[in-house]
């Protein structure tokens, strides 16, 4: 086996990369999602992309172990089925595994969440490589969560992966499409950052930081909410699972990774029962490469 295949669905583009037994990506090719094309049409384009990073990598259907895929949304990991992705409608409940193992001569081909997806690369070839335990927290247009438990992806009751985007955050929050009030996700996303900052006359997350920076009262409220939800998220993360690190990636954590680290520290400092453990916080590495990276993991 010279290595496996990794794909990343995302809403607007399928990443996949020809990935070394190491977690290497060896080569990347993109393809547009296009979630208007049939179910049918989705997988003929991506089997086609796959086949000529087959042949440009000069692996043959014999040297790969395996193709792994990351997704949105609820997957179902034993039957290899996409639940429901408001993204790729047409891509609800149908078989992905199945069509993609006939193409490529019956390999192995698992599929998995992509939060998940992108924890596994992290600990496969990035910031958790040869943890047991890890949580990572993903901010962007939402905030994901993934945990890692023994080793393994953790998954919850029904194969729902865990919601950590909605653990409690600020108590006077606003409230959540969730249902809740003061949900990590809707004080700490980049919608909800830019949403808070349209209040006070700003456009978009990125203008909230750099008025904050600027000593903007208005944005600097904003930010110090950001910081306080991320303490408390931090605060129930740490105790529900003494994880030896927790990760922050997507956007907005990166973008500004010094206001979080801080914030996470502080709270790991205040945590009288965890802080002794050797609990680490840190920045995950691999960026937009996680996914590929922990796809390809799945089959490793
Ligand atoms: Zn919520």
């Amino acid at each position: 086996m010279k290595g496996v295949i990794g794909i990343d669905v995302g809403g607007t583009k399928i990443a996949f990369g020809a990935v070394s037994p190491a977690g290497e990506i060896v080569l990347r090719r993109t393809i547009a999602t296009h979630p208007d094309d049939s179910f049918d049409e989705g997988i003929a384009r991506l089997s086609a992309g796959i086949e000529a990073l087959l042949a440009e990598t000069g692996w043959g259907a014999g040297d790969i172990g395996g193709i792994g895929i990351g997704c949105p949304g609820p997957v179902d990991t034993e039957r290899g089925v996409i639940l429901s992705v408001y993204t790729l409608p047409g891509w609800s409940n149908r078989e992905f595994a199945a069509p993609m193992s006939e193409r490529f001569g019956g390999t192995p081909v698992r599929l998995e969440n992509d939060a998940n997806a992108a924890l596994l690369g992290e600990a496969l070839a990035g910031a958790a490589r040869g943890k047991r335990s890890a949580v990572m927290l993903t901010l962007g247009t939402g905030i994901g969560g993934a945990v890692l438990l023994d080793g393994k992806i953790h998954v919850g009751a029904n194969g729902a992966h865990p919601e950590l985007g909605h653990v409690p955050a600020l108590a006077e929050g606003p409230e959540c499409p969730c249902g809740l009030r003061g949900c990590y996700e809707v004080i700490a996303s980049g919608p909800a950052i830019a949403e808070a900052g349209e209040a006070v006359g700003l456009d978009g997350s990125e203008a909230v930081f750099a008025a904050a920076a600027k000593g903007h009262a208005g944005a600097q409220a904003i930010i110090d909410n950001v910081a306080k939800a991320t303490e408390a998220a931090i605060w129930t993360i740490l105790h529900t699972f003494l994880p030896e690190i927790i990760l922050f990636g997507g956007g907005i954590a990166d973008g500004h990774w010094p206001l979080f680290e801080a914030a996470a520290q502080k709270s790991l400092a205040a945590a009288t029962l965890a802080r002794d453990q050797g609990v680490t916080i840190a920045r995950a590495k691999l960026g937009n490469d996680a996914g590929i990276v922990g796809a390809a993991n799945l089959v490793m």
